[in-house]
């Protein structure tokens, strides 16, 4: 049912719910790309349980709700917004010495559950530092960065499901794990309350396998499992996510983003010849550094942002809008301080059409929509 304001009935019943607070806070103050309109109301859980009764009480009165973490991969429309933002509050941390078990609630921030964990002597989330927002949307999209992905070190998920009321702790392998995607995505009828996730006991990293990572700590082409101290690792992640903007800072326009706006497509190895041909036409010299990876069996995975950028849309792009690519980042799509969720789409929607008609690739992108549609491709193309 959708409503345009909100139920007095339903008022009184979620504020007699202790643990929670009632505020009128539009979303373009909850999300990092600053962007999306007033909903009837955002309530602030502070405890897991807190956050069930607040879910029960929207479905009795059959209330559309948004689950909010850190607000940094969703694109939510303007103006007024015919559902409850819920805001999980809820962030207990607990690192087992002993198991090297990390447990983390909901609602805590993902960075200070890594940076945590590495000041306890674990290794295992370092690659994973600087990822905005919070612990219990990392399984949503399997969030992943630097040659490491959550489904490495996430063993269970503690969900409640609201369809029947039930709060279960599953195994990870429940989750349909895979690139930026789990089936808790495109869905709100299923919560995370907590995670736990198997450390490194040994204080050492992961293996270290993405090249521009491996380069900057000095490990060789020919040391594809090393692995070094977590804190070195992690400061080397933080500097590098840094100086492409990919670290959230309030006085940093070019971090008023979702992070990178597009995933990178994964075609068949005849669309990515069919696109190499092209490049091949337009310049022999870059066909031959196109990046493509196997990821599977007659699969290519290419990089959005090299398409971007060879489809004309350079860092910064248009320069001076309101809405532009960051200057640090082509992949990143961003926010200079005023621009509205329309103006994001706008130019989500031009960029994904230009390199459409370049390569003849469908840009998908990869944060959440609320509210709000991508525009089909010009000629109803894809
Ligand atoms: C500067 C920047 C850099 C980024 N870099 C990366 C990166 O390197 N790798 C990467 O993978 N992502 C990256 N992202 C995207 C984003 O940070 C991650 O997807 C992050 O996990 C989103 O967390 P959040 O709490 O902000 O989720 P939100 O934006 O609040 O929510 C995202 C979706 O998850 C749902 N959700 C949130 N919490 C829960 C929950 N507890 N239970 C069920 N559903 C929930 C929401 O309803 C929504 O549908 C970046 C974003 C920014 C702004």
């Amino acid at each position: 049912m959708l409503f345009d304001t909100l139920d007095p009935r339903l008022s009184v019943a979620l504020h007699s719910i202790k643990e929670v607070e009632i505020e009128t806070t539009p979303l373009a103050e909850l999300t990092t790309l600053h962007v999306g309109g007033h909903p009837l109301a955002t309530v602030r859980c502070r405890t897991k349980q807190a956050c069930i009764d607040v879910l029960r009480k929207c479905d009795e009165h059959q209330v559309e709700v948004l689950i909010v973490g850190g607000g940094s991969n969703l694109v939510v429309a303007d103006g007024k917004l015919p559902m409850i933002a819920v805001v999980l509050d809820f962030d207990e941390i607990v690192l087992d010495l002993e198991t090297g078990v990390g447990y983390a609630e909901a609602g805590a921030v993902w960075d200070d559950f890594v940076d945590l964990s590495i000041k306890a002597g674990f290794g295992g989330l370092e690659c994973l530092s600087g990822i905005p927002g919070s612990v219990g949307a990392t399984p949503v999209q399997n969030v992943g960065a630097y040659g490491v992905e959550i489904a490495d070190v996430l063993t269970e998920v503690e969900l409640y499901f609201r369809d029947t009321d039930e709060r279960a702790w599953l195994a990870a392998s429940h989750l349909d794990l895979r690139y930026r995607h789990s089936n808790l995505k495109y869905q709100d009828r299923v919560v995370v309350l907590a995670v736990k996730m198997a450390l490194n006991k040994d204080g050492l990293s992961q293996p270290i396998r993405f090249g521009e990572l491996a380069r900057a700590l000095g490990i060789e082409a020919d040391e594809p499992q090393a692995r070094r101290e977590a804190a070195r690792v992690r400061d080397e992640v933080l500097r590098l996510r840094k100086a492409k903007g990919m670290v959230y800072d309030e006085a940093d326009y070019d971090s008023w983003s979702a992070g990178s706006f597009f995933t990178n497509p994964i075609v068949s190895i005849k669309e990515a010849a069919f696109v190499r041909e092209i490049v091949q036409e337009m310049d022999p010299e870059l066909a031959r550094t196109m990046p493509e990876y196997e990821v599977g069996e007659g699969l290519r995975k290419l990089s959005a942002a090299w398409l971007i950028d060879r489809a004309g849309f350079a860092k910064g792009f248009p320069n001076g809008a309101v809405a532009s690519l960051s200057t640090k980042h082509t992949l990143a799509l961003t926010n200079r301080g005023t621009a509205t969720a329309a103006d994001i789409v706008a130019l989500a929607a031009q960029i994904r059409d230009g390199v459409f008609e370049k390569f003849g690739v469908e840009l998908v992108p990869e944060p959440v929509w609320v509210g709000i549609k991508m525009p089909e491709l010009p000629n109803g193309e894809a």
